[in-house]
């Protein structure tokens, strides 16, 4: 039986397990939106309640697909990277079109990288303010690797949703430890906000501890759910069981565990222009010969340097 969570004081009852349909997109896997849309329309049956998006994720296709014809809940949370007002506006106006909807019910700025984010987009902030008061979004959140961000979002009462990146080995946060972040989303969840936490896996690289890591962080106060990006019907009901019934079956668990993720840069394409070095705030790329390189130590495969690269040479596989 699902016991839906109340997502801080949002009004929303979701799921703890957030469908992060980051992998389904061109960034990484690649899926058709049919293949896509199958795999979310699947999640949603089995009671996933949440889907998280971008404006960067090149997803809107797929979870357009995934609900045709589902009369249960769908919430979509998507997020602007625009740096103006106007790019902000072009970004929620086209998710409301590929997504064939009237309003968003969340929507973020996405301040991944941003140490300031309500002073560095102020004007995208007044934006999205605006966009709300038009009734084309319902609730404002951020999504933050800096724990200082995600301290002004916790006192910020334009933000009801908060989209912090923790993982048991603090992996990707930029300014901190993992026990500065969990005390940051504590105050974020004591102040109203709803939390979902993203990067509990920190993008793969600790899928070899899966279980673990996504307890160390569904456990966390102030963690209402986690994002997690699905690629399988078994990687669904696996998370599933263990997000409502805390149970993991040991057999769908260590294939799980065993799947390897990685970052794959088509150096024999790369033209070295360096355009997704300042991309990764990992510092987890470097120019080499001419060519983008990346250090695995230190890649949480976010996949923002395969965005970045306008020749599609990155990807994450
Ligand atoms: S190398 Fe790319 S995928 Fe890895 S952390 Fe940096 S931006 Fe993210
Ligand atoms: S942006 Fe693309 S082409 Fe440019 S250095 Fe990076 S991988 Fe190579």
């Amino acid at each position: 039986m699902l016991i839906p969570t109340p997502l801080g004081h949002t009004g929303l009852n979701i799921n703890r397990l957030v469908y992060g349909t980051l992998p389904l997109g061109p960034l990484q896997s690649n899926l058709s939106p049919e293949e896509g849309g199958k795999l979310i329309r699947y999640a949603l049956e089995q009671g996933v309640t949440l889907l998280d998006t971008a404006a960067l994720y090149g997803t809107y296709p797929h979870i357009r697909e995934g609900p045709k014809g589902y009369d249960g809940e769908v919430i979509i949370a998507s997020k602007t990277h625009a740096a103006t007002a106007c790019d902000a506006r072009a970004h929620v106006e086209q998710a409301l079109k590929e997504l064939d909807r009237s309003e968003l019910d969340i929507v973020h700025l996405h301040g991944a990288r941003l140490q300031n984010p309500f002073l560095e987009r102020a004007e995208v902030f007044a934006e999205l303010k605006k966009m709300k008061m038009e009734g084309m979004i319902r609730r404002l959140g951020v999504s933050c690797h800096y724990i200082s961000a995600v301290e002004q979002a916790a006192e910020n009462p334009d933000i009801e949703v908060v989209h912090p990146l923790i993982n048991k080995n603090g992996m990707g946060i930029i300014d901190g430890s993992a026990a500065e972040m969990a005390a940051a989303i504590k105050r974020c969840a004591d102040n109203g906000k709803g939390v979902y936490a993203m990067k509990a896996l920190a993008g793969g690289n600790l899928i070899s501890e899966a279980r673990a890591s996504l307890r160390y962080v569904l456990d966390l106060p102030g963690v209402h759910a986690i994002a997690v990006g699905l690629l399988s019907k078994a990687e669904i009901d696996g998370n599933l069981a263990l997000f409502n019934e805390g149970v993991a079956d040991p057999a769908t668990w260590e294939k799980l565990e065993s799947r390897l993720r990685t970052i794959k840069i088509m150096d024999q394409f790369c033209k070295g222009c360096g355009a997704c070095i300042p991309s990764c705030s990992s510092q987890a790329l470097r120019l080499e010969n001419g060519k983008a390189k990346v250090e695995r130590e230190a890649c949480i495969l976010c996949g923002y340097c395969a965005a970045a690269c306008p020749e599609f040479f990155i990807r994450v596989v």
